[in-house]
């Protein structure tokens, strides 16, 4: 018997379920950010987290081409032994001054700062308040620091308020959320969730991984457009979306990330990112405070294509953030219509379980400030008649 023949038959029920995934090559068009290329063929890109198309950016480019020749390629250390490159503070500074917070803390990558963060502030006897929508990075760090995990219902604010009376004895207490939701690009109700952790006495974490460069005037972030930034406790967000690079940050108090440097495991146990990729963030949120039009393009144009998908028939959520999803419902329809439509140049990306709830399969379309308005028209209308094809709409 070998023993590892159980994936074999895990597997073949994935692909059962039209569950199974798998990795495809998905290559840059460089000189044209809204575009991949999937074998020969380029696609108009819509499913893209590169909201303001600075993926591909000259002049992120050129600063971590230069910091490759100043810095080295590796850090060769996490930053508590020798990686704590000049580019760190530097970085640190300006996320600091850019978010008008006490302090910044840098981190590899959006996961490791929600398992780091969240491990480090609660553990046995606390709870985590924490939407059941949330990014899956949230829920594994909930997972490993062993606290209590209370789920609330999506933006369900009397559902909160019932489990933060059912925990007040608790120790600590932690409420967590995305502050756009990634697969339905809805916002958190962040003013009433302030007005509970005052009266509970909770800690708010917010995570601005889809809203960061997005809102905000200098593209800081929601809890800034909302005027809030100074009612959350621990501020995450990540600069592999908007800012076109990698990494994450925490902005706090001076205590916060003091504690951080202390106890944040992700932070302690792993090797400094190479600094080059500093050197790009460091240009890539340069650019993202103050090339305005990006978020005014990539608002008009998520304006646009919501208008026009609704006009096509598709039930489509309100709101103005890029993420749009279309929900099918069923898997294997998802998945046909992402066939269908990679079939006519499109590539949108199909989202089934356990990323989203059963039977609200989608696929997850998202605009870009790269993307024109003829193109996302055009797009509209091929969505259409492969809707109307599959039957996910109605003739008519
Ligand atoms: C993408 C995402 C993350 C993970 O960030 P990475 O830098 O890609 O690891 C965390 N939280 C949310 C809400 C996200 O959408």
């Amino acid at each position: 018997m070998n023993t590892m023949n159980w994936i074999e038959k895990e597997l073949e029920l994935l692909a059962e379920a039209s569950l199974e995934r798998s990795l495809r090559r998905s290559s840059p068009v460089i000189e044209s950010p809204g575009y991949i290329m999937r074998g020969e063929r380029v696609l108009l890109n819509l499913s893209s987290n590169d909201y303001l198309g600075l993926a591909q950016h000259p002049a992120i480019i050129e600063r971590m081409r230069k910091a490759l020749l100043t810095e080295g390629a590796g850090s060769g250390a996490s930053r508590l032994v020798t990686g704590n490159r000049p580019p760190y503070e530097r970085l640190e500074e300006e996320i600091a001054i850019w978010q008008k917070c006490e302090a910044a803390l840098f981190f590899a990558n959006g996961y490791m700062t929600n398992t780091g963060v969240i491990g480090a502030l609660v553990s046995r006897g606390d709870v985590v308040f924490s939407d059941q929508w949330n990014h899956a990075s949230i829920t594994d760090g909930i997972v490993g620091s062993r606290a209590e995990h209370a789920r609330y219902r999506h933006r369900d604010m009397a559902h909160l308020r019932t489990l933060l009376h059912k925990y007040r004895d608790k120790r600590r207490k932690l409420i967590v959320t995305d502050a756009v939701f990634s697969m339905d690009g809805d916002q958190a109700p962040l003013r009433e969730l302030v007005a509970l952790k005052r009266e509970f006495g909770a800690m708010l974490m917010v995570d601005e991984a889809h809203s960061g460069g997005v809102y905000g005037k200098r593209g800081e972030g929601l809890c800034h457009e909302l005027g809030l930034q100074d009612d959350v406790d621990i501020h995450v967000g990540t600069f592999s979306k908007s800012f076109g690079v990698y990494g994450a940050y925490i902005c706090g108090s001076h205590m916060l990330i003091r504690w951080l440097i202390n106890k944040a495991r992700p932070l302690i146990y792993s090797t400094a990112l190479p600094p080059s990729i500093l050197a790009g963030i460091s240009e890539g949120l340069a650019l993202v405070q103050v090339q305005h039009w990006r978020r005014e393009r990539l608002f008009a144009l998520s304006e646009l294509f919501r208008s026009l998908l609704r006009a096509a028939g598709f039930t489509i959520s309100v709101g103005n953030s890029p993420i749009v999803p279309v929900i099918v419902g069923d898997n294997a329809m998802t998945l046909r219509f992402m066939g269908a439509l990679e079939a006519e140049g499109i590539a949108a990306v199909a989202i089934r379980p356990p990323t989203v709830p059963d039977g609200t399969a989608r696929i997850r379309f998202s605009v870009s400030a790269a993307h024109t308005e003829k193109e996302l028209t055009d797009a509209t209308e091929q969505i259409r008649n492969i809707g109307i094809q599959l039957g996910v709409l109605k003739r008519g």
